[in-house]
């Protein structure tokens, strides 16, 4: 079935990014929007909008029947989820089919069996693919967890079986700890998840994260395009993501990607979907989990592979079958993604929430910045703090690195703090340049000393003075003009004013 409108579940850079996709393939657009985002760029952007409700997410994003209920009345046909917020809802993947609206994304199987940790693991093991060693499924007493530890041996992970977003983990060091972390563990899971059931994982010395990008179509065709690594993290989530994975030869890309492939067999998968790996020393490689979704750094993979995602999604969602095989895709280059997050890492990575007195954008060669926001827009305190995701590609790594310092030194936002002179930082580091890091690099490699802050600092300044000019009632706003140094690598903020600029 063609589909002509689409209604896109989410807010920010994803309902936009998915929106200009759908209008590229002539299909007409609707929003829907909290209180927050009343005016945002995807809003205006869309066709029509759809008002849901106030800001907080459990009163706007998140009601299942309200978001159906716009999508009846504006006529869409089919609802894309974008990432978080009801993407992994399989309830509500289930109530809109029954309203006779097609959901773009896995059914609502395949959603269940994956977004739970342990009936995901249950459900490959007989596909060849090697799980982390730990418990088979839910630790039910402490005795039953001795066993298991028995064969593991120590440091493990205690994982909710319904965890996500990096939390619902802990990791035990030494015995005696582990009754009580135990405990601890599964309180945690009943309070935070609804769903007490925890097991335990080796915890693997040294890993890196290594994920798979898969996408079924439903005639049964399954491809996989390649890998991204994402062993940059903090608190366990993601902050910078390249493709290819620097580690990984020809053999290793082709077994891990088939194991991806397998994973998406087991749950007979429809739609893209992201296979996650953690990779020990010995290089051998282990299921974690899958996200049955479009994931935040998707467009790594798009800009190596040259294939639109969500143009797939939906197209998948049609009932078309691939439009290529396994063997027509290839690696062009490398593509690193850094988030920019208002968060400010000198102090734990603490959300920074305010306005973006100056909001610019880097450009140029090789640059895709996947965004939501513009000057003199808030960041809203109710969502994910993520302000874009600065992309760049390259024909090899040192490129894309290079490229990225460059981006980072054009991009200008002053007002709250941000990931970008934390991403600055990564690619000048000598163990992430040489490829030599795991998923420690942020805490073994990183103290806020390291902060280039000069730059920031300048900005910060010219902040303040613009947000005293806009008290004044000044018609004009102050824009930083950027003169590279002499030595190229760094840039000097001066400031002018840009007469009758809008601010
Ligand atoms: P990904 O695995 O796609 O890279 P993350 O691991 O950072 O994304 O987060 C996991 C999921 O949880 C993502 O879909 C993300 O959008 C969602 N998420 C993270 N933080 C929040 C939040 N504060 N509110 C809503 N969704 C969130
Ligand atoms: P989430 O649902 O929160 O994304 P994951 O199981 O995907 O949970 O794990 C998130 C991160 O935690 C991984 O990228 C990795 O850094 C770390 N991790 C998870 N399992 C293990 C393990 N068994 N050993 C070492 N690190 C792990
Ligand atoms: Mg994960």
């Amino acid at each position: 079935m063609k589909i002509t409108k689409i209604l896109v579940a989410n807010r920010g850079e994803i309902a936009w990014r998915v929106m200009r996709t759908a209008k590229e393939m002539g299909i007409a657009t609707v929003a829907v929007y909290s209180d927050a985002d009343v005016g945002a760029p995807f809003v205006r952007y869309a066709d029509q909008a759809v008002r849901l409700g106030p800001a907080a997410a459990s009163e706007s994003y998140l009601l299942m029947e309200k978001v159906i209920e716009a999508a009846l009345k504006t006529k869409a046909q089919a609802i894309h989820p974008g990432y978080g917020f009801l993407s992994e809802n399989a309830e509500f993947s289930d109530m809109v089919e029954q309203a006779g609206l097609i959901f773009i994304g896995p059914r609502a199987e395949a959603i269940r069996t994956m977004g739970d940790k342990l009936s995901a693991k249950e459900a490959v093991a007989g596909f060849g693919v090697p799980l982390v060693p730990g418990s088979k499924g839910a630790i039910k007493g402490i005795e039953e967890a001795r066993e298991v530890l028995k064969s593991t041996g120590f440091p493990v992970l205690i994982k909710a079986s319904a965890g996500g977003g990096g939390k619902g983990m802990r990791i035990v060091e030494r015995e005696e700890d582990f009754e009580e972390q135990m405990e601890l563990a599964v309180n945690e899971a009943t309070s935070a998840f609804g769903n007490g059931s925890v097991f335990i994982e080796k915890y693997v010395a040294s890993p890196r994260h290594i994920e798979f990008q898969i996408l079924a179509d439903a005639h049964g065709n399954i491809v996989h395009l390649f890998d991204r690594e994402c062993s940059v993290q903090r608190r366990h989530q993601k902050v910078v993501e390249e493709a290819p994975s620097c580690v990984l030869d020809d053999a290793l890309r082709s077994a891990m990607g088939q194991a991806a492939v397998n994973v998406a067999k087991a749950c007979n998968y429809r739609g893209a979907g992201t296979v996650e790996f953690i990779l020990d020393e010995q290089h051998n490689f282990y299921f974690l989990e899958m996200n049955t979704r479009l994931q935040v750094e998707h467009p790594v993979t798009e800009l190596i592979t040259g294939v639109d995602l969500v143009r797939e999604m939906i197209c998948i969602a049609e009932g078309q079958p691939l439009s290529f095989t396994q063997e027509e895709l290839y690696i062009r280059g490398h593509a690193i993604e850094l988030r920019v997050y208002a968060e400010d890492p000198a102090n734990n990575f603490l959300p920074d929430i305010g306005k973006l007195h100056v909001y610019e954008r880097p450009d140029g060669p090789g640059v895709r910045v996947d965004d939501g926001f513009e000057q003199g827009m808030e960041v809203p305190i109710h969502y994910d703090p993520m302000i874009s995701k600065l992309c760049t590609h390259a024909s090899d790594r040192e490129a894309a690195m290079d490229r990225m310092i460059r981006a980072i030194d054009e991009y200008l936002i002053v007002g709250v703090q941000t990931t970008l002179d934390f991403g600055r930082f990564v690619m000048q580091h000598e163990a992430f340049r040489t490829g030599d890091f795991d998923t420690h690099f942020v805490p073994k490699y990183f103290t806020p000393d390291k902060l280039d802050r000069a730059l920031d600092e300048g900005q910060q300044r010219a902040g303040a003075a613009v947000a005293a000019l806009i008290q004044q009632g000044g018609k004009g706003t102050a824009v930083p003009s950027s003169e590279s140094s002499a030595s190229g690598s760094k840039s000097q903020s001066t400031w002018r004013i840009r007469r009758g600029a809008p601010s």
